[in-house]
C-alpha cells in the first residue's frame, strides 16, 4: 500500500461517488487533499486521515515531486 500521496495520483475509494465512479485524481496535497472525481470534475477537499481512509488504492501514481534545486539560493 502506496502511503505517499502526489498530486496526479489517480485513487479509488471506498464509496463510489452519486455519479457512478470511485476514480479520483489528487490535484493538491499538503495539510489538506483536495480530489477530482473522473466522472463529474466534483472537487472535495479534506484533512490526510480522511483522505486515507476514503482510499481504497492508489492506481496510478503521479510523477515524483520535483527536488528543491538548492543552488538556485546561493548567490
Ligand atoms: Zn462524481
Amino acid at each position: 500500500m502506496v502511503e505517499e500521496i502526489r498530486i496526479g495520483d489517480v485513487i479509488q475509494t471506498r464509496k463510489k461517488h452519486p455519479c457512478g465512479s470511485d476514480q479520483w485524481t489528487v490535484i493538491r496535497t499538503g495539510a489538506d487533499i483536495k480530489i477530482r472525481c473522473s466522472g463529474c470534475d466534483h472537487i472535495v477537499m479534506m484533512d490526510r486521515d480522511a483522505f486515507l481512509k476514503r482510499r481504497k488504492k492508489t492506481l496510478s501514481q503521479g510523477p515524483e515531486p520535483e527536488p528543491v534545486d538548492m543552488s538556485r539560493y546561493l548567490p
